[in-house]
């Protein structure tokens, strides 16, 4: 059995330990540096609001398995869990609007909620003013998670089946032999391990530091206070129940609220952000009860006062007591951290993690390290999904504090963050804004949603009579209309795409086919100038990725990817004999596609580009004009077409030949949205949103990918003892034209949901929106279901797949 060493015995260690030993790996020791299990880290004075729903499933879910477990925590003290429930106000009608946006999630994930009215509202928590809010989101099952007694209670399970807790023991270093972790120094000694995990919260990123791994999360001060006595409580408490009116949040204002007794305590994020100097801090409170706890600056607190005080009048009755500016981790996209280092294998991290999501967490961590995956998507958690530039302290801080900035604010899914704009971009990007691109962010690079030079195609097509449905105001923002007429405009002509942002990897060497074919589930070792569509899935079947394999050369595969969790998957499994090499930087994409498309690149190119001679899913590498340039015959908008690949500096020159090469087929540059509308119309999948780890290929509806009749790949194993799916990515049509959908949307069938929506996207081809939805295995092709966009209801129909062109008509011609 290994012998495990957990640093930090906070909520997230505790917690870990528990779900270790439950696991049958009982040879843990968890140190902390402070005492146990008032530590002195951010378990020790949090105040334990755990309120569930979350844009994020995984997160949701992390929440949820905590509620679940905390409720059957013991504790001589008391309890563990308090289940006041969570209640969210509105007081403005975005928040309020957006609550119906938060009751869908609820829904979607599984957790029970629903809106209330001001007097209902009032009625549960009486201390709130109704006049001052629109309504609210009540939670039955939120709540108050005493985190220490939690932390405690979870820890005494562990060490009832063999786990040691010892404290005041800091772990002053980690240390490895040959790429493998073999134990932790402290002033003691060498503690030797086979396993190392570092859930030492915020400062787990120093320690993370000295084995080569950042760790991007950046200590932040949020303040906590508590009133004096409220009048309105006295008697309400017992000193042992503390709360009894549900914990509440009043996010227009930053604030949250809980009783402590006849008092209330209250949070504020309605400050600036406060991030900590790590070097300082340590000096500063080296032997403090509690190096976690910064004085509190009466000033920054004067905003949330006077806000609290409006919704709760009560306050004024009282005045602040207590208070501090209490240090937890924030990072660039406000997920948690975890995983294995890649290069110090046994290492591991579970880093910013709150009180809220901490045993979802460490359940995770624990399957992860004892079973190899965990049972649920961690994607956005893991530790190697940032790309190279969200590794630098520069990026860190100020997305971090973006982070901090907007953790209760409204976040429409197409706002993409203000802060460090502009690191990335194509060599097309001068071109892209002489044309009036609006510029989405993602992985760092910009890229075009739409381009307002075509405001006037559009219009020109309104007037032809192409349908523009009218949108609501939140599923207008960050969108254009013009994005309708850039998808018709491509499946009527020709547009250009810019696929730069397009991540891919080459993989070469004598044994890059095999390595390959280990790697994925369809055949690629096929000859040169094949391409090949195929997944990456771990070893319990579950789909990791989608990539496209073009075979170059003998020894040499261009890979297009997903993102960086890609390139980790690669690396961790690299054998000798293989090379893996990110290209994507020095190397730039541009799709042409549409009818018209031959009629634009094959003058300018020596080969010749007939159906015939350059098959679909066939690569070349050929010149187009003077430009070397590696063309693909894929069409991820389902239109006749290639992917045109260049050197870098090419770029500029590429883009302008292609560009003047059109102008005679009215060529058109295209953005993303009319992109994603287009692939939804094929049917084609975007990993991470439509599929995750949590699907394998039959039920995603790509097993068209996997060859079974293929020798070894890993997750094989598992598709061959696979069972039929209970759900089904399925396509949904709207049967309004105006409907909308935004993804996250909970799915009803007969008033009960039975499943969510992934993406969407109107589709121009066919007047309606589409969608991907996860449904039951049961649900049938012309089945009626009913969609919740921010609680209004819409009726789609389950649609067989591709809604358009599924005889492959356009793009193979
Ligand atoms: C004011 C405030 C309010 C909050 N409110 C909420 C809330 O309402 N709901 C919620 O969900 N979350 C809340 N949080 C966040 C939450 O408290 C933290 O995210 C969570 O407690 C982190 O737990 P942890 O176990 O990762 O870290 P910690 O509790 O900090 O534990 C880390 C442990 O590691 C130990 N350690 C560090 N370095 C070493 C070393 N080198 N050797 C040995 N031991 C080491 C530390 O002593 C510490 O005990 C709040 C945080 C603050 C500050």
């Amino acid at each position: 059995m290994p012998h495990v060493v957990v640093i930090g015995a906070g909520i997230v260690g505790t917690s870990l330990a528990d779900e270790l030993t439950a696991r049958g790996v009982t040879d843990v020791t968890v140190l902390d540096r402070g005492p146990l299990f008032t530590t002195g880290g951010s378990t020790s004075h949090a105040p334990g609001l755990v309120f569930q729903t979350n844009p994020s499933k995984t997160m949701s879910a992390f929440a949820s398995y905590t509620v679940q477990k905390f409720c059957t925590l013991e504790h001589p003290g008391g309890w563990a869990f308090n289940q006041v429930g969570g209640l969210e106000v509105a007081t403005t009608p975005e928040r309020w609007a957006d609550l119906h946006r938060k009751v869908g999630w609820a829904a979607a994930w599984g957790i029970d909620a629903r809106l209330l009215d001001p007097d209902e509202c009032a009625r549960l928590h009486p201390l709130i003013d109704p006049d001052r809010i629109l309504g609210g989101f009540h939670t039955p099952t939120d709540g108050l998670a005493k985190a220490v007694r939690a932390a405690e209670a979870q820890a005494n399970r562990a060490i009832s089946r063999g786990a040691t807790f010892v404290p005041n023991t800091e772990v002053i270093g980690i240390v490895d032999k040959a790429g493998r972790v073999t134990g932790v120094r402290t002033a003691d000694g060498v503690m030797d391990a086979d396993i190392v995990v570092c859930a030492a919260g915020f400062w787990g990123a120093q320690l993370a530091t000295t084995v080569g791994l950042t760790v991007p999360l950046v200590p932040m001060a949020h303040q906590y206070a508590r009133t004096g006595q409220i009048p309105a409580l006295v008697g309400r408490n017992t000193e042992a129940s503390e709360a009894s009116y549900p914990i509440l949040r009043h996010q227009d204002q930053d604030l949250y609220f809980r009783e402590h007794v006849d008092r209330l305590g209250i949070g504020s994020y309605n400050h600036r952000p406060m991030p900590v100097d790590m070097s300082t801090l340590m000096a500063d409170t080296a032997g403090e009860p509690m190096p976690s706890m910064l004085p509190f600056t009466e000033d920054d607190f004067a905003p949330a006062w006077s806000a609290a005080s409006e919704l709760i009048p009560a306050l004024a009755d009282s005045k602040v007591e207590e208070a501090f500016n209490g240090i937890f981790s924030f990072t660039p996209d406000g997920f948690s951290i975890m995983g294995e280092h890649r290069d110090l294998s046994g290492f591991w991290v579970a880093e910013a993690v709150w009180v809220t999501h901490s045993a979802g967490v460490a359940k995770a961590t624990a399957e992860w390290i004892v079973d190899g995956a965990p049972s649920v998507d961690v994607h956005e958690c893991d530790l190697y999904r940032f790309e190279d530039v969200a590794r630098s302290p520069e990026f860190i801080m100020q997305t971090s504090s973006q982070a901090f900035v907007e953790v209760y604010d409204i976040i429409h899914p197409y706002q993409f963050r203000s802060a460090l704009r502009g690191l990335r971009t194509s060599p097309f990007h001068e071109r892209q804004k002489q044309l009036g691109a609006f510029f989405y962010e993602g992985a760092g690079w910009e890229r075009p949603a739409w381009f307002e030079a075509n405001a006037e195609l559009a219009q020109r097509l309104r007037d032809g009579g192409l349908a523009f449905p009218e949108r609501d105001g939140w599923s207008s923002r960050f969108w254009s209309p013009i994005s309708i007429a850039e998808a018709h405009w491509t499946r009527e002509r020709v547009a250009m795409y810019d696929m730069t942002p397009l991540t891919r990897y080459e993989v070469a060497g004598p044994d890059a086919a095999s390595f390959l074919q280990k790697m994925t589930s369809n055949n690629v070792d096929k000859s040169v100038g094949s391409v090949t569509y195929t997944m990456l899935l771990d070893e319990s079947g579950g789909i990791r990725s989608d990539i496209t394999v073009a075979r170059l050369a003998d020894t040499r595969f261009q890979v297009a990817v997903n993102g960086p969790l890609d390139f980790d998957w690669f690396a961790r499994h690299l054998v000798d004999g293989v090379t893996l090499r990110d290209i994507t930087g020095g190397t730039c994409c541009v799709g042409v596609w549409g009818p018209l498309a031959r009629d634009l690149v094959q003058p300018l190119c020596p080969d010749d580009l007939s159906h015939e001679n350059f098959k679909y899913f066939r690569a070349l590498q050929t010149y187009l004009g003077a430009i070397p340039v590696t063309m693909l015959r894929v069409s991820y908008v389902g239109e006749l077409g290639w992917e045109i690949y260049a050197s870098a500096e090419y770029g500029a020159a590429l883009w302008d030949l292609l560009f003047d090469a059109g102008q005679r087929h009215e060529v058109i540059a295209a953005g993303r949205i009319a992109f994603n509308s287009l692939r939804i119309e094929k049917g084609y999948r975007l990993w991470g949103t439509d599929m995750t780890t949590e699907h394998q290929p039959k039920a995603a509806g790509v097993d068209f990918a996997v060859k079974m009749s293929k020798d070894d790949f890993i997750g094989k194993a598992a598709l061959e003892r696979v069972t039929a799916p209970a759900k089904l990515l399925r396509s949904i049509v709207f049967d309004d034209p105006s409907a909308v959908a935004l993804g996250k949307e909970p799915v009803y069938v007969d008033g009960r949901c039975v499943g969510y929506v992934t993406s969407a996207g109107y589709s121009p081809t066919i007047g309606r929106t589409i969608a991907y939805a996860w449904l039951p295995a049961s649900t049938r092709i012309g089945d009626t279901v009913t969609v919740d966009y921010r609680g209004t209801r819409s009726t789609a129909t389950v649609h067989s797949e591709p809604v358009v062109d599924p005889e492959m008509a356009r793009i193979k011609r």
